[in-house]
C-alpha cells in the first residue's frame, strides 16, 4: 500500500438503522496526495454517506478511516482543520456581497484579513463588487461556497456533487478552478458525482460505487485500460447464422443484420476474419469500436449484484 495516501479507509461498513441492510459494504477508499479523485455512482449509491463519515459528520460503525496518516476519530479536530468541504450548501447571506459573506466567516476560521482577497481571486469572484449573493448565478454561488471552504488553506478539499445544476459554462469554470486549486495550490481533491461525463476531464483517479460497494478504483489511465479491453467488433457477413456458429467461442450477439463480439487485440480481428473465410462465409464488414467511458460506467452501475 502506498504511504502517500491522504485518505485511506479499510473495510468501512455503515447502516442508518440496525434493522436495515448496510448502506456501505467494505469500502476501501484510497485517495493519493496530489490527486483529483472522482467518487462516482448513481444517486443513492452511498457517496454522501461515505463523505459524511470522512468528515466525522456520521460516526463510524465498522472498519477504519485514516486521513493524513492518522486515525480519524482519535485526531478529529486536528484532521478537520486541514480539510475544506462542501457537502451541504453553506448558509450564505443573500443581502451581502461575496466579500462581505467571506468576512463574516473569516474570523470563525481564524483566517487573516488578506485571505478573503486571496480566495476571491482564486475562485474568480474578485470583481463582483457590490453584487449581492442573492443575485449570483448558481455557478457563482458554487464558487463562493468553494471560496469559503478555502479560507483555512485546506490541504484536502471534499466536494459533494459540485457540478449539480451547473450549465455547461459553469462546469467548464468549475473544471478550471479545480485544476488551478490542485496544480497551483497543491490541494488534493475528492469530488463526488453521479455523472462520469461531467467530471471525466477534471479527475486523475476514479472510484466507482454502486449499491454501497466499490466496483472500481484506480487511475483514469487504468479505467481507460479497462475500456480498451471492452472493445467490440461489429461483423456483417453473407450468412450471419452460420457465422454465429463458427464464432461461438467468442459468444457473439446478434442484432438485426449484424453480429457483435468482444475483442481484446488486433490479432483477434484477423483470427475472426480467417475463421469466417475458411468456413466459406464472405465478410462484408469487420468494424472494431470502443465503448465510451460513459457506457462503461453504465455497465458498472447497472449490473445486478
Ligand atoms: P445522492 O446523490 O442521491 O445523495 P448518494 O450516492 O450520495 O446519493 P447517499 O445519500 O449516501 O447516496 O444514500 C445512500 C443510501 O442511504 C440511500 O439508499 C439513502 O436513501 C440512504 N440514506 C441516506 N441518508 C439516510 C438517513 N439519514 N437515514 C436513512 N437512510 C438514509
Amino acid at each position: 500500500m502506498s504511504n502517500t495516501a491522504v485518505i485511506r479507509t479499510s473495510g468501512l461498513h455503515y447502516h442508518y438503522s440496525s434493522k436495515e441492510a448496510s448502506i456501505l459494504v467494505d469500502i476501501n477508499l484510497q485517495v493519493e496526495r496530489g490527486s483529483v479523485y472522482g467518487f462516482l455512482g448513481p444517486n443513492g449509491s452511498g457517496k454522501t454517506t461515505t463523505l459524511s463519515l470522512l468528515l466525522g459528520l456520521l460516526k463510524k460503525q465498522k472498519g477504519s478511516i485514516e486521513i493524513f496518516g492518522q486515525e480519524l476519530q482519535a485526531n478529529r479536530i486536528d484532521i478537520l482543520k486541514r480539510i475544506g468541504s462542501l457537502v451541504e450548501s453553506p448558509s450564505l447571506y443573500n443581502h451581502l456581497t461575496a466579500r462581505e459573506n467571506l468576512q463574516v466567516y473569516r474570523s470563525i476560521y481564524g483566517a487573516p484579513k488578506k485571505r478573503v482577497e486571496e480566495v476571491l481571486q482564486l475562485v474568480g469572484l474578485a470583481n463582483t463588487g457590490t453584487k449581492k449573493y442573492g443575485n449570483f448565478s448558481l455557478g457563482m454561488k458554487q464558487r463562493l461556497a468553494i471560496a469559503l471552504a478555502l479560507l483555512p488553506r485546506p490541504e484536502l478539499l471534499i466536494l459533494d456533487e459540485p457540478t449539480n445544476g451547473l450549465d455547461p459554462n459553469g462546469i467548464v469554470e468549475l473544471r478550471e478552478l479545480i485544476y488551478r486549486l490542485n496544480k497551483e495550490e497543491n490541494i488534493t481533491m475528492l469530488i463526488s458525482s453521479h455523472l462520469l461525463s461531467e467530471v471525466e476531464k477534471m479527475v486523475s483517479h476514479v472510484g466507482i460505487i454502486f449499491q454501497g460497494r466499490m466496483l472500481f478504483q484506480g487511475s483514469l489511465k487504468e479505467l481507460h485500460h479497462v475500456q480498451k479491453q471492452q472493445s467490440l467488433i461489429t461483423i456483417h457477413t453473407s450468412d450471419n447464422g452460420a457465422a454465429m456458429k463458427v464464432l461461438q467461442d467468442y459468444e457473439p450477439e446478434r442484432n438485426l443484420d449484424e453480429l457483435s463480439v468482444s475483442c481484446n487485440s488486433l490479432q483477434d480481428i484477423a483470427l475472426i476474419n480467417r475463421l469466417l473465410v475458411e468456413n466459406g462465409i464472405d465478410v462484408y464488414l469487420l468494424q472494431p469500436w470502443k465503448k465510451s467511458l460513459e457506457q462503461l460506467f453504465m455497465d458498472f452501475t447497472t449490473t445486478d449484484l
